[in-house]
């Protein structure tokens, strides 16, 4: 609705309601629309589930001609197209399922003006056949192409997971057409990088923008390292204990999936608990019959890879337990969130040790499928990409600080968490508590002893004090640390003065302390290709005007605050 209550394109309501039977749009989707049928690019960057397809379906059903739908996610095309069929509207798809004559037929059909709207793969945009129908569609006289909508759009950018080349040409494809279509592109995870990568890679044009919220204040977050052994342990003991609820295990690997549902199944048949599983190398049929079971609640938990859960609407599974650490961020905010969408309080549990970093880098390393178009620059790029997220992952399973509002950060969102959540957001990067915290995830609710650090603290802001704004969070907490790897030795840090200074204390603490710092102005993070760290406002206060230039810390005002955290 505008300033007056009205609604800018009451029909676009009338089709909610007809097509989909809802009464209201969504926060961000009534915008989305009215900007697509008004004309405007729009980029929606809304989490999953909280309703992207109908930004794009709406208008498809009202505007002349044919929406084209850009999606990876070809296993779901079908879905899609089957709902909507049965909501009474006219759409397909067209992908490598379908044999070359039906593709023909979809093709001939579409030329018509039979459909509303076809799904379509990237890698579509760039066959002859393709091209030579959406220009005839797009042509005058032609059905008309009114909207290419990208969902996934993160895929465009080198930035985030998942990158796909394919999707590096749709701004090609859109560009051939003799009329432009309205562009809209959506994605649930795109950082402030990621976001401008796809507004340009794409070439949205001054695009209506919505985010919607990433808090999900239902969920409880809780990390947990243990070793392997207590691991699965401890899965057996949780899955015992809340046997009656529906529940999702995540593991890295397809043979993790198998022995740890044979060994839960095993202990667990007791008391007739059903233990489903799910990978990509089971048969379909098998698939389909867990899939099926979990979701009728006749298995209750089910153990699985990533593979699982795309797709799936299933609001009341209570708790999300990862085995193992994913790639990043975004991958555990998208596979823990399928926890808890009916609203109700749900649980999401990440169980991690050194072990889970070895096996991501090692996968890291050796390299994927999506990467072999790459060229040898390219390629390296998504490997310090890949890398980079991990870290992030990494930074995660080790802060103190509120796990909510490390989540919140990494989409920029700090904001949703209210008063104290902004005083996180001012640490940028950094892994910072809140003060009170939001209450409901393992680092709030847990009262860490105390720990004076005024040593550590100073020594911290009189090592960036003589390289201001020089180094990242990680390689200053390595130099303190006394770590000897080889950035250390090429950045000359090794016979620094300073290095080593807190070997005695772990590694994660030194970041941790790092963070805390920044979250209360001594330190300032900077944001740019890499965050680096600099003085913050407050390191006078600290410091007094020590003459620490050579970052030794000699001389130091007695004078200076304590640090306890
Ligand atoms: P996303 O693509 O963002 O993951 P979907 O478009 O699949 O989300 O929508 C998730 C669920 O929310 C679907 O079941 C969808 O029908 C429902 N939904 C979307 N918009 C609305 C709305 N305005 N009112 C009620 N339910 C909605
Ligand atoms: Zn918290």
């Amino acid at each position: 609705p505008d300033a007056t209550g009205q609604h800018e394109h009451p029909e676009a309501h009338a089709t909610l309601k007809r097509y989909f039977g809802y009464g209201s749009f969504r926060p961000g989707q009534e915008a989305l629309i009215d900007a697509i049928l008004d004309g405007r690019d729009a980029f929606g960057v809304m989490p999953t589930g909280a309703g992207k397809s109908i930004c794009y379906q709406v208008p498809a059903l009202m505007l002349p001609g044919l929406t084209l739908v850009v999606s990876p996610l070809v296993s779901l095309m079908a879905d899609q197209v089957f709902s909507l069929k049965a909501a009474g509207a006219r759409p397909a798809y067209l992908n490598s399922t379908l044999t070359p004559g039906q593709q023909n037929t979809v093709l001939k059909r579409a030329s018509e003006g039979w459909y509303q709207i076809m799904y379509v793969a990237p890698e579509r945009l760039s066959s002859p056949q393709f091209q030579a129908f959406a220009r005839a569609a797009a042509a005058p006289g032609g059905v008309g192409i009114p909207l290419v909508a990208v969902d996934e759009a993160h895929c465009v950018s080198q930035w985030g997971q998942d990158f796909r080349p394919s999707y590096l040409s749709i701004a090609e494809f859109v560009a051939s057409l003799p009329k432009r279509p309205v562009l809209a592109a959506f994605t649930a995870t795109a950082t402030e990088r990621v976001r401008r990568d796809i507004v340009q890679m794409l070439g949205l044009e001054r695009p209506a923008f919505q985010v919607t919220g990433f808090d999900r204040p239902n969920l409880y977050y809780e990390v947990r390292e243990l070793g392997e052994k207590d691991k699965r342990a401890w899965v057996a003991r949780y899955v015992r204990e809340h046997a009656s609820e529906s529940g999702i295990i995540y593991c890295a690997t397809r043979r993790a999936v198998d022995e740890l549902a044979t060994d839960l199944q095993l202990e667990l048949m007791p008391e007739g608990v059903r233990v489903g599983r799910y990978h990509g190398g089971h048969t379909p049929q098998e698939r389909h019959e867990n899939q099926e079971g979990f979701i009728r609640d006749a298995i209750p938990v089910m153990v699985a890879t990533n593979a699982f859960g795309m797709g799936i609407d299933k609001p009341n599974v209570r708790y999300v337990i990862h085995l193992n650490v994913p790639e990043s961020i975004e991958a555990y905010y998208q596979e823990a969130g399928r926890a808890g969408r009916d609203g109700d309080p749900a649980s999401c549990i990440l169980l991690w040790n050194g072990n889970d970093f070895r096996l991501r880098r090692f996968l890291i390393d050796r390299g994927d499928a999506a990467e072999e178009a790459l060229d040898p620059e390219q390629l390296e790029r998504a490997r310090r990409n890949r890398y980079r997220l991990l870290g992030q992952m990494e930074g995660y399973c080790q802060t103190t600080g509120c796990l909510r509002a490390y989540i919140l950060r990494y989409f920029d969102d700090a904001g949703a968490l209210g008063a104290e959540g902004a005083g996180a957001e001012a640490a940028a990067g950094a892994g910072t508590a809140a003060p009170h915290g939001c209450g409901n995830c393992s680092n709030c609710l847990t009262e860490f002893e105390a720990e004076d650090v005024t040593a550590a603290a100073l020594a911290i802001m009189c090592f960036v004090a003589a390289r201001p704004g020089r180094f990242g969070k990680t390689v200053i907490a390595e130099a303190l640390h006394g770590a000897n790897n080889e950035k250390l030795r090429k950045f000359r840090l090794v016979d620094a003065p300073g290095y080593g200074e807190l070997a005695e204390m772990p590694l994660g603490r030194v970041k941790d302390v790092i963070d805390q710092l920044a979250g209360r102005g001594y330190l300032e993070v900077a944001q740019g290709q890499y965050p680096v760290i600099g003085l913050g406002p407050r390191a006078g206060e600290a410091l007094g005007g020590a003459p620490f230039g050579d970052g030794s810390g000699e001389g130091l005002p007695d004078t200076a605050p304590g640090f306890t955290f």
